[in-house]
């Protein structure tokens, strides 16, 4: 059998998290709302009325063009793609195919391998959503919720090289948008949806093969597996002396199979013209100049920096740059904390995170602030409070809102360093264990971790445990 090469580009649908849709004034969002609620004559198509444009859209459209590192088109322009499908009561889709938002671009994957894959942005524009429909009971139901929401649409050139790579594609995207703030990009709510076109060649061959492309694959997931079924099959078939057709694929989550929908329509089959009704987009100098110096730093510089700046892991600054809000958090707990980084990082990676969890809460979101982690790592380090005291602390405070210090005293959770009180407490567990003692005396002095047990015992675990320890060994002796 030969060897080959799998070739992938992929079309990427992003929905804007945008208050009102792109060209009325009904609400963008309104996932799980009941069908044909969230429309008005503008979204559902009715005749005689006029689209505005909502300048939310063009913003954070822009500001995706600029993360991804692609020129923003000071002046771009909307057409109408013309097609029938029920969901589309228009009868056409207000999209950019001429003049897009954005030009260029590119992202820098980071592959298992330690490697980096670039992949080139061929086009990035707005462009409107159309509605949803579904089968049920023999008919085909139709919901125009989601007609005019806002959409970026993004293809990348076919440079990306395997399954895995297609993955990761989507899963810094998915991280980007979310980081920037354009996108909630929940997949399965269909904020970013895929899809995938796949050719495979013979390995060193600089020629393309013939892709086929496959729709609706909606999970990370999906996208891995079909694209190995696809270039399997494809694979197979040139081993077999056949041609492969170019053909448009559909995805079945269900049964995880791919079927052949339709063969292809070509650009002439969609009369793009200029939609007259609206203006061309047009973005001033400053206006470009604002967003790009709104721009955040970016997950992977960040990343780079954590791992340079505080002395981070890879694995921990992995972690730690998955989420802006994240990041953030772990920033201001250091700087106020004023301590050892790595320890905020410990304290973020098992206790927060495990607390944003129970809570459902991400970083921002928590009443835990990083004033309050600080502070109760600071605690810790005084001696003040033991690690387990500590960790139901960070619970009592996102559940009470009080501050930490306030909570030890109030619930006396705080270590006992009171002389007389240990003294006493560790005479008596000296009297005792009389056959301890003499072991320990005769050099067995690995006990003194048992007695020290024993008197948190006592003291139920408050006990301040390097003052023990001193006292301990003192009456030792
Ligand atoms: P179409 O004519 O089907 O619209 P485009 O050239 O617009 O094709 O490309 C659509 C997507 O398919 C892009 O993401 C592009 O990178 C990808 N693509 C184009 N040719 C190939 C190929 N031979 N193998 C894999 N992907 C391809
Ligand atoms: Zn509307
Ligand atoms: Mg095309």
């Amino acid at each position: 059998m030969n060897d080959y090469e799998i070739v992938i580009g992929l079309e990427t649908h992003i929905e804007l998290n945008t208050k009102t849709k792109i060209f009325c004034a009904c609400k963008a969002s309104s996932w799980n709302e009941a069908p044909n609620t969230n429309i008005c004559p503008v979204c559902a198509g009715l005749p005689g009325v006029l689209p505005v444009l909502n300048r939310e859209v063009v913003f954070k459209g822009a500001r995706l063009a600029a993360a991804m590192h692609a020129e923003i088109n000071p002046r771009s322009v909307f057409d109408r793609k013309n097609y029938f499908y029920p969901d589309l009561p228009k009868g056409y889709q207000i999209t950019q195919f001429y003049e897009p938002i954005g030009k260029g671009g590119y992202v820098d994957l980071e592959l298992a391998d330690g490697g980096t894959r670039h992949v080139r942005i061929n086009r990035l524009h707005l462009e409107e959503d159309a509605g949803k429909t579904k089968l049920e009971a023999g008919m085909r139901l139709l919901d125009y919720n989601r007609c005019g929401v806002p959409l970026v649409e993004m293809v990348t050139e076919p440079d990306l090289r395997s399954a895995d790579e297609a993955a990761q594609y989507l899963t810094q995207l998915r991280q980007l948008l979310r980081w920037i703030g354009v996108s909630e990009a929940d997949m399965e709510k269909g904020h970013l949806r895929c899809d995938a076109n796949v050719s495979v060649r013979l390995a060193g061959s600089e020629k393309l093969g013939t892709k086929t492309e496959i729709k609706n694959v909606n999970s990370i997931d999906s996208v891995r597996q079909a694209i190995n079924i696809e270039a399997k099959r494809q694979i197979e078939a040139l081993e077999a002396g056949k041609k492969i057709e170019s053909f448009t694929l559909d995805w079945d989550a269900d049964t995880g199979k791919l079927r052949k929908m339709r063969s292809k329509e070509t650009e002439a089959d969609y009369r793009y013209f200029g939609e007259p009704d609206l203006l061309p987009v047009i973005l001033t100098e400053a206006e470009v100049q604002g967003i790009l110096t709104a721009l955040p730093e970016m997950p992977l510089a960040r990343k780079a920096r954590f791992v340079s700046e505080y002395r981070l892991s890879a694995y921990d600054a992995d972690i730690l740059t998955s989420e802006r809000n994240l990041s953030d958090y772990f920033e201001e707990t250091v700087k106020t904390y004023g301590g050892e980084a790595k320890t905020v990082s410990n304290w973020i990676m098992n206790d927060l995170m495990r607390l944003m969890n129970s809570q459902g809460k991400d970083a921002s979101g928590l009443l835990l602030r990083p004033q309050d982690l600080a502070e109760i790592i600071k605690l810790v380090d005084a001696g003040k409070v033991n690690v387990a005291t500590a960790k139901t602390l960070l619970e009592k405070v996102e559940t009470s809102g009080k501050k930490a210090a306030e909570i030890v005293t109030s619930e006396g959770l705080g270590l006992v360093s009171d002389e007389g009180l240990l003294r006493q407490k560790i005479e008596e567990v000296l009297a005792e264990a009389p056959g301890e003692v003499a072991a320990f005396k005769a050099g067995k002095e690995s006990l003194v971790g048992w007695f020290l047990g024993q008197v948190m015992r006592k003291m139920g675990g408050k006990a301040d445990p390097k003052r023990s320890r001193e006292i301990l060994l003192e009456l030792l002796k």
